[in-house]
């Protein structure tokens, strides 16, 4: 017998299947989707099995044997062969990357690292009709104690066979037990709510509810504090009492533990929990509960959605606008595509949720591709908070630079009421950029087209994009003057100015504070208890949580995501300011939110202001339909990387020019043209961005393109279809 096996070699996108010989030991083991190690020309590599053959014709070369079989069960069952093929031909990524993505790394093909499960031991008690007698004979005091502990507790843990226990075992006494052990730990200190759900919510669980057994998708657009996470919750439920299994996917779970202790409350022991934060370790454990047949629920990031559930009834994605579901690198899917293509093989609804939906699921909704539910008031006693917009122009002339007067106002109001504040600012460090005063000179990164941000803490410059860094220092490079100048505002400094300026407890919570495993956590429990009274941070603060003392939040610089040179730019800054809007109020105690910006009049902060999420809706669909952009067109961003500077211009017009010739002259084809950051790491980035409604010749001239400069190793050339940013 053969087997025909795909093993992932180098990091290009070669894909490819290899014949090996099954030798006869394992004829009868070995299954499509077990792992097995082969000789790959001199290297000894792991593969997935796709194909078993009884026989095959002409061969023209000399088959070697495959060396081990790793798994007795296959890792990717017959659903996830069938997905991999799919995602890979939509993303035009290589198969064996498609399936790797769905794995942990404990069960990749050629992971570094073997970790096995863990196995506790018991012993427990034989069904013998000698143990009184033996009893009262034994002279040993030790075995007559874990006797007699045995007959009250029915078991006991050990951790090694001693002799005690040896000898018990001789006499046929005893019998060992093993059962595996999960080594993730999520503490729940608190008790589950139950609420009584009101009308709406419970139309929504009925209208999911009902939709069980069919593969439809519905988008739930609810505002923040309208009870969604309660709704899902219910209609998870309701699947459980259906015999069937769920996946609920939230943006990330090390910034929103909050939802694990509620899901883990409601549902006990019945869920699995995969994030970015667990170790390898964990998150292999966290995945044995699910393909044991042991949970039935899966909540989890992005890569959850390729949990190996069987049996689905109901696929949830919450905050279903975040930009974190689409995978950056390859394979470049997105969780929303993923789940879709999993209720249709497992004839499921998919349920999407936001209080700021993408406009391209809005789009599909209104155009009843989705089927739109709605949730247009908070659920318990907490309301939409009032929320001002400050004009920084003002302020600026009254010498404030980071804190406005109302701002500053409300702080004091605040802390003298003992309530709580969250103040986003969404750049860390200190300062934005370090200049001189006296030739302009600005510090800029070695390797990349950006300035470097000064880290008052560590006294260094650092680049956000390559992580290059250097000590800060006190004369200019260009003309050795000592007049040097931070300008721009980071977390680090408005901390800083807030210690200064109030008598107040602040935690601040950026990617430099949380670098460590369980930071996040640590920091939103002790705000949580109280023990501090600001909680500043970056975006990272704006997603989920619910704290019901804040009844404050300060937006300090509403206009750096508006100023970013991307489409969705309008988009995302409404969508942050909706959501860190959200965190105020949510009790009983009204919220407030403050915004601080230099755009006054823009659209998306005012009607994000007034919660008006439709008309935001309406007036960015008019923009996007001016300027040919999605949800209008769809768009492929075509991106030329190398660290040639001359050859980054060659390739990238010749690639332009390869599609506009091979594309249909409905589409659009822009470029080539710098990336916003021209050069990252010393890798210059050129892009063509394509705009199309559909297009016959798109997915073979793709294919091609992608085909051609696969096995280049100087140029770069990668294809993002429905991009993040471009
Ligand atoms: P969302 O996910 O839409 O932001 P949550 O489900 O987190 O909203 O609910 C916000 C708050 O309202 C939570 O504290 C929750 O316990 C509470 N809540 C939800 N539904 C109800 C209800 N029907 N009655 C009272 N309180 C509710
Ligand atoms: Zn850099
Ligand atoms: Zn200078």
């Amino acid at each position: 017998m053969y087997a025909k096996i795909i093993v992932e070699i180098g990091v290009k996108n070669v894909d490819k299947t290899f014949t090996y010989i099954i030798p006869n030991d394992l004829q009868n083991k070995v299954k499509v989707g077990c792992r097995v190690t082969v000789e790959f020309g001199k290297q000894i590599l792991e593969g997935f099995i796709l194909e078993i053959l009884n026989t095959l014709d002409n061969i023209d070369y000399e088959l070697k044997e495959i060396k081990e079989l790793i798994d007795e069960e296959p890792i990717l069952n017959k659903e996830m062969l069938e997905l991999g093929n799919i995602i890979s031909n939509k993303t035009l990524s290589s198969k064996i990357k498609c399936y790797q993505v769905m794995l942990p790394k404990a069960l990749k093909a050629s992971h570094k690292t073997k970790i096995n499960k863990k196995m506790d031991k018991y012993i427990l008690l034989n069904d013998t009709n000698n143990l009184e007698e033996y009893l009262k004979k034994c002279k040993y005091p030790k075995q007559k104690e874990i006797l007699t502990n045995l007959i009250k507790n029915k078991e006991l843990k050990i951790t090694k066979l001693d002799s005690t226990i040896k000898t018990l075992l001789k006499h046929n006494l005893i019998k060992i037990e093993e059962r595996e052990y999960y080594r993730y730990n999520y503490n729940t200190n608190s008790k589950d709510k139950k609420v009584i759900l009101n009308n709406d919510q419970q139309s929504v669980i009925n209208k999911v509810t009902n939709s069980f057994g069919t593969p439809k998708t519905f988008l739930l657009y609810g505002v923040t504090g309208a009870g969604k996470t309660e709704v899902y919750m219910n209609i998870i439920e309701n699947a459980i009492k259906e015999e069937k299994t769920a996946i609920m996917l939230v943006p990330e779970i090390s910034l929103t533990p909050q939802i694990v202790e509620r899901f883990s409350l409601r549902f006990n022991n019945n869920i699995a929990i995969l994030h970015s934060g667990l170790s390898d370790t964990e998150r292999y454990d966290e995945y044995r509960k699910i393909t044991s047949g042991q949970v039935k629920i899966v909540v989890g990031a992005r890569s959850a959605i390729f949990a190996p559930l069987t049996n689905i009834g109901i696929i949830i994605i919450d905050e279903e606008h975040t930009s974190t579901y689409k995978q950056d690198n390859d394979p470049k899917y997105h969780a929303r595509d993923i789940a879709i293509l999993r209720s249709q093989y497992h004839k499921c609804p998919v349920l999407l949720g936001s209080a700021t939906p993408s406009l391209e699921s809005m789009a599909r909704a209104a155009n009843k591709v989705y089927e739109l539910l709605t949730l247009t008031k908070r659920a318990g006693s907490g309301h939409l908070p009032k929320v001002s917009i400050i004009d920084m122009k003002k302020d600026l002339k009254k010498g404030n630079f980071i804190i406005s007067e109302s701002l500053d106002n409300k702080i004091k109001e605040k802390l003298a009421k003992k309530e709580q504040i969250i103040l986003l600012l969404n750049r860390r460090g200190y300062s934005s950029m370090l200049t001189c005063n006296k030739c302009g000179e600005t510090a800029k990164c070695p390797n990349c087209d950006i300035s470097l941000t000064y880290h008052k803490n560590s006294n260094m410059l650092r680049c956000h994009y390559c992580g290059y860094a250097t000590l800060k220092y006190n004369k200019c490079k260009a003309c050795g003057s000592t007049d040097l100048k931070d300008y721009g505002l980071g977390t680090e400094r408005l901390e800083e100015e807030l210690k200064k300026n109030y008598n107040a407890r602040i935690i601040r919570m950026d990617m430099d504070t949380t670098s460590k495993k369980g930071a996040h956590q640590k920091i939103i429990d002790s705000f949580a208890n109280h023990e501090y009274d600001i909680l500043v941070g970056t975006q990272m603060i704006a997603k989920g949580l619910d704290f019901p003392l804040v009844t404050l939040v300060g937006v300090i610089n509403a206009d750096a995501s508006l100023n970013f040179p991307d489409f969705r730019s309008s988009e995302r800054t409404f969508q942050l300011l909706s959501q860190v809007s959200g965190r105020a109020g949510r009790a009983d105690k009204p919220g407030e939110v403050i915004i601080q910006t230099y755009n006054n009049n823009h659209y998306s902060i005012v009607l994000a202001s007034k919660h008006d999420y439709l008309s935001f809706y309406l007036e960015e669909m008019k923009i996007r339909k001016q300027l040919n952009y999605s949800p209008y067109y769809y768009i492929i961003l075509v991106s030329i990387s190398t660290k040639d500077y001359e050859l980054s211009f060659k390739v990238a017009k010749k690639v332009g020019d390869y599609l506009r010739d091979n594309l249909s002259p409905t589409t659009y084809v822009l470029g080539p043209t710098m990336a916003n950051i021209f050069r990252i790491n010393n890798v210059y980035k050129q892009q063509c961005i394509i705009k199309y409604k559909q297009d016959n010749k798109l997915k073979q001239t793709l294919f091609n393109l992608n085909e051609h400069y696969k096995t280049n190793n100087k140029v770069n050339v990668e294809i993002d279809i429905n991009p993040n940013r471009l």
